[in-house]
């Protein structure tokens, strides 16, 4: 029978204010505070005696709390309490304390930065950082953690603390004042375990109770894992199917028809075809040994055939199809005909190019005769002589350095027998149009070295027209191209499906929280998967949120095995992250399309997009990433609230139905054919013929741009000599980086500690993303950014568990400074102007912000970054700007939405435009800064291109092609089709379809009845437009008609 609670220690006096029902409490033995003579002996030293134990965590918690403002680390109280106890202090008693009086105990492994930040922020206390002095060591190291212990006083009437503030300790207090709080706390103990004993039902043992509960509360240490609670996740084999996966979240409490659409891809059984002439045994055998291939797929062996009978050949069909076998079985068999034959590959990064070298290499491992040769990938670094072999290169080199060093490739360039060129979907817009030219220069040099034999070999994903895609790029006639477009491939089943959360006036919708307990969710079930993310911030954000949620559960099993992935992590990180994923380690990847391309990770079953990633193509890549041969697989889009999104919810048929836009490539863009041409006459001098190559506009350029010589041949001209490749940015110039270092190790007293270089940002990003006080995130881990240099380009950032994070509050001044050139727009009295414009972004301040609330406005005394570049503009007529006043439209959405709308129809993606953010537009208080009525563009700094002379020669039709987009589009409020860029920095959310309308068909002189326009709704905000002034001319500018 348990003894009666004993009385009548000093401490124990509060016991008698806990009568709160008037029949006293009876403890059993687990809970008491002094030893019982009544219990044998054996018993007495297993006896717990909780009280015990909490009165001597409490006597040494205030002492030394009362001595030191620093968190309490178990390990320091540890031996004091243990010297009062006489016994080992254990945690699974102070789990049991914690969940006794959860609010009164902390007891938590917390990062140890998280203690040192307070002091780390300081800077009058930093020790003097050596530039220069980084350590390689990669930035994925183990955080690492201390656990807690400590009580927290949630003192009536004062506010709860900040998390990373609760920290400290309350200002020392007298003896007099701890030794009540000391009594206070224990009394609170002996209420919460009367509570418990009362509240137990008859028959139960509260001791028992109380031991289970504890379980919850004995803490995870996250660098350790071998103190993790185990779970089971489903291996790849026997997860559970998608169908029942999507039928479990359709049963979840928190599902609320999220899904509004489901189209199930049947699965498919592969079909293999015959090659005419069957492969050697030598080939068979390796095809078998290194890949296990014992057939082919009717796709594979129908771009053989062609190849066989010489000629060129583009693939198009679905993601892992198998189509790199296409160019490499004929180099084997080129190889074993002619064991001088060389071959060509190229791709759109070094890194694919790596990946496949080692392929390619294992493939010829297993070739008996051919396995002395060699893969050699060319990235600049290795040497320029090339006589034999294979090599795989990026599209940059060709253009950079080996074209123009010919003479050292000529063996190489006789022999070539297959160049191919894979991921050609890659190669549309600016990249490929350029890529368009440099494959004309390729064709010649092959041409004038006598190799006409050469087969030109494509593998491109799903696109729409591939052979005319095929034409465009390699300039050779569609007669001789033998299309491929019937996938042999097995597939699993699929499921694709449309995820709209509905609206709910309580609470903002988050696509990042929906899509990652998505992510969750799937995880939990063994499901690999990849979250696509349209920015590289929303990468982290969305990692960020994985990090948080993933942590609250006690799954630091599956954190541990998600990882982001973008563009300004080291190559060192991404291979690393790569090769986690590829072994099949990583359970879950989020990622910005820089994982789109072909970089092999292995086998994925689920895909989330968050966001349309802004074109139908790129949606079917992103979707196509999961699910490979006889597996079932899933995409999810998770739509935002942008209107771009919610027109594929209202018309999912499109999405999934709808033809895919052309890849586009301008041939006819003069600026870059003559720079491509440039490089040709140094290549060897062009002559007339060559307009085999180059087309009809290569003589004119020739001519007006080029030095002629007495025979009639073109030379380079010498203002681009030596190097002419070298003024021809094919991916645009190369920008400036920041260099972001983290220095928390620095901050720790023990010395020792290195930097680690966390990642390089562009110049363009790290004017919006670095800023002293601003929050960096890293592989979702928050980090404040505690000095800019911008003499040596170095961020420093400490690693700080914050709740909150930053926005830059900025602004970016696009200004036409003066006029070089005035051109009339064809039937209209408008005019269009080109000269200098200068850049000036401002980044004035930051907003702290938690769950999307401002906590806070911090303000920044930073330099503008100015920048000065070439562009051309268009002033609003002035009845123009009068109609859309009468009729409350806002002139920055029409003037925004115009200018989308012009750039939708110009290709070249380096021009921009001055985009309108809702939080300026949208202000209650008047702003001083006003901008003309001017539809502005420009080139993008230090591109290099020109690019906007080319959208100003072609203004009109620009103009008429934008008003016949928005015109017909059948889009209610915008759509990618008329209005909206993917690109807009300011993500489309100022802007008005009508109001384009009205502006395009102002400036083209159309006539529009004032009437036949409804009035719109007035919305938040002031005018933020004024009318234009004018810009100075150069001197001797004269107006140029439209023709
Ligand atoms: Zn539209
Ligand atoms: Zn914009």
């Amino acid at each position: 029978m348990p003894p009666k609670r004993k009385s009548g220690s000093e401490s124990d006096r509060p016991s008698k204010k806990r009568k709160s029902s008037n029949t006293e409490v009876v403890w059993p033995q687990y809970f008491h505070d002094v030893r019982l003579q009544l219990c044998p002996l054996t018993l007495l030293f297993k006896a717990i005696q909780l009280f015990k134990v909490f009165k001597a965590l409490n006597t040494v918690l205030a002492f030394v709390s009362s001595r030191k403002h620093l968190a309490t680390s178990f390990n320091t109280i540890r031996a004091s309490v243990e010297s009062l106890l006489k016994r080992p202090l254990d945690l699974e008693n102070v789990a049991a304390i914690k969940s006794l009086c959860p609010e009164l105990v902390k007891f938590a492994y917390v990062p140890r930065n998280e203690i040192l930040v307070q002091d780390a922020l300081q800077p009058s206390k930093e020790p003097s950082f050596q530039i220069g002095d980084y350590s390689s060591a990669s930035s994925e190291r183990k955080e690492d953690h201390i656990l807690i212990l400590e009580f927290m006083e949630k003192s009536s009437g004062k506010k709860a603390e900040n998390p990373t503030q609760s920290l400290t300790a309350p200002p020392a207090l007298t003896p007099a004042a701890m030794k009540k709080l000391v009594e206070k706390r224990n009394e609170k103990f002996s209420k919460a375990v009367d509570e418990l004993i009362t509240a137990t039902a008859d028959g139960e043992d509260p001791a028992v109770l109380l031991k289970a509960a504890a379980r919850e509360h004995i803490p995870i240490n996250p660098s350790d894992p071998t103190t993790w609670p185990s779970f089971e996740i489903p291996s790849p084999t026997n997860r559970p199917s998608i169908d029942s996966v999507l039928s479990d979240i359709t049963g979840e409490e928190w599902y609320a028809q999220h899904i509004v659409e489901r189209r199930t891809i049947e699965a498919k059984v592969g079909q293999t075809g015959t090659l005419d002439s069957p492969l050697s045994d030598t080939i068979a055998n390796a095809l078998q040994t290194s890949r296990s291939i014992s057939s082919l797929y009717t796709h594979q062996t129908a771009a053989l055939n062609a190849i066989n009978a010489g000629k060129h050949v583009i693939v198009s069909t679905s993601t892992a199809s198998g189509k790199s076998v296409i160019y490499q079985v004929p180099v084997l068999q080129f190889l074993e005909a002619n064991p001088h034959s060389t071959a060509m590959f190229v791709y759109p990064t070094k890194a694919l190019a790596q990946d496949q070298r080692a392929a390619l290499e294992q493939l010829l491992a297993c070739c008996p005769g051919l396995e002395h040769l060699q893969v050699k990938t060319y990235d600049g670094d290795t040497p320029r002589e090339a006589r034999a072999g294979i090599r795989e290169t990026a599209s940059d080199m060709l253009h950079a350095a080996i074209l123009p060093f010919e003479d050292g490739w000529r063996t190489f360039l006789k022999n070539l027998k297959i160049f191919a060129v894979d991921e050609l979907h890659y190669y549309s817009g600016a990249l490929g149009s350029h890529v368009a030219q440099i494959t004309r220069r390729f064709r010649r040099v092959l041409a004038a070295l006598g190799n006409t034999s050469a087969i030109f070999v494509s593998c491109s994903a799903t696109i729409s027209r591939p052979s005319a895609h095929m034409q465009r790029i390699f300039g050779i006639d569609s007669s001789d191209v033998e299309v491929v477009t019937e996938d042999g491939a097995p597939s699993g089943i699929k499921d694709m499906v449309i995820w709209n959360a509905p609206a709910n006036d309580d609470r903002p919708i988050s696509s990042i929280s929906e899509a990652t307990n998505l992510m969750k969710f799937l995880m939990k079930r063994g499901v690999r998967v990849i979250l696509f993310c349209k920015f590289r911030k929303v990468c982290e954000l969305a990692m960020k949120s994985l990090r948080l949620e993933l942590t609250k559960e006690g799954r630091l099993d599956i954190l541990e095995r998600v990882r982001s992935y973008r563009g300004g992590y080291s190559q060192e990180d991404r291979r690393r992250i790569e090769h986690d994923a590829f072994t099949g380690h990583l359970l879950g990847i989020v990622a910005t399309n820089a994982l789109e391309l072909g970089v092999d990770i292995g086998v994925l079953d689920g895909v989330i997009m968050l966001g349309f990633p802004g074109s139908i193509a790129s949606f079917r890549q992103q979707a196509g990433r999961a699910g490979r041969r006889a597996r079932d697989s899933l995409a999810i889009l998770v739509a935002e609230c942008l209107p771009v999104d919610q027109y594929y919810v209202n018309n999912p048929q499109e999405l999934f139905e709808g033809k895919m836009d052309d890849l586009v490539v301008d041939l006819d863009n003069k600026i870059l054919l003559e720079a491509h041409l440039q490089c040709a006459a140094h290549e060897m001098p062009i002559c007339d013929a060559d307009t085999e190559f180059f087309g009809p506009l290569m003589k004119e350029l020739c001519q007006t741009r080029l030095r002629v010589d007495s025979d009639d041949w073109y030379h380079t001209h010498p203002k681009f000599l030596p190097y002419p490749s070298k003024h021809v940015f094919i991916r645009g110039i190369q920008e400036e980086r920041y260099t972001v270092v983290d220095i928390t190790s620095l901050s720790d007293r023990s010395g020792g500690g290195s930097m680690y270089i966390l990642e390089e940002v562009e110049i363009s990003r790290a004017l919006f993303e670095i800023y002293e006080g601003g929050v960096f995130i890293h592989q979702g881990l928050t980090y404040i950014i505690k000095e800019i240099s911008h003499d040596s380009k170095v961020a420093k950032v400490v690693r700080a568990d914050i709740n909150w994070i930053t926005a830059p509050r900025d602004f970016t001044n696009v200004d036409a400074i003066q006029t070089y050139r005035i051109k009339e727009i064809k039937k209209s009295p408008h005019l269009a102007f080109y000269g200098r414009i200068d850049i000036q972004v401002i980044v004035f301040g930051y907003y702290k912000i938690r769950n999307n609330t401002i906590l806070d406005t911090v303000s920044l005394d930073s330099e503008p970054w100015e920048h000065e570049t070439t562009g051309f503009w268009m002033d609003l007529p002035a009845p123009t700007l009068e109609l859309l006043r009468s009729k409350n439209f806002k002139p920055a959405a029409a003037i925004h939405s115009a200018e989308h709308g012009l750039l939708n129809q110009f290709i070249l993606s380096d021009v921009k435009t001055e985009c309108k953010a809702i939080e300026k537009e949208n202000k209650l208080e008047e702003s001083a800064r006003k901008r003309p009525a001017r539809l502005i563009f420009y080139d993008a700094v230090g591109s290099g291109g020109g690019v906007c002379t080319r959208a100003f020669d072609n203004v009109h039709e620009l103009l008429c092609k934008a008003e016949q987009a928005i015109g017909a589009c059948a889009c209610d409020f915008g759509c990618t089709k008329c209005i909206h860029s993917a690109r807009c920095k300011e993500k489309n959310e100022v802007s008005s379809k009508l109001g384009a309308l009205l502006v395009i068909r102002g400036l083209l002189g159309i006539d529009v009845d004032p009437d036949s326009i409804p009035g719109q709704d007035a919305e938040e905000g002031h005018d933020t437009i004024v009318a234009p002034l004018g810009v100075g001319a150069m001197t001797g500018v004269k107006v140029e008609r439209d023709t």
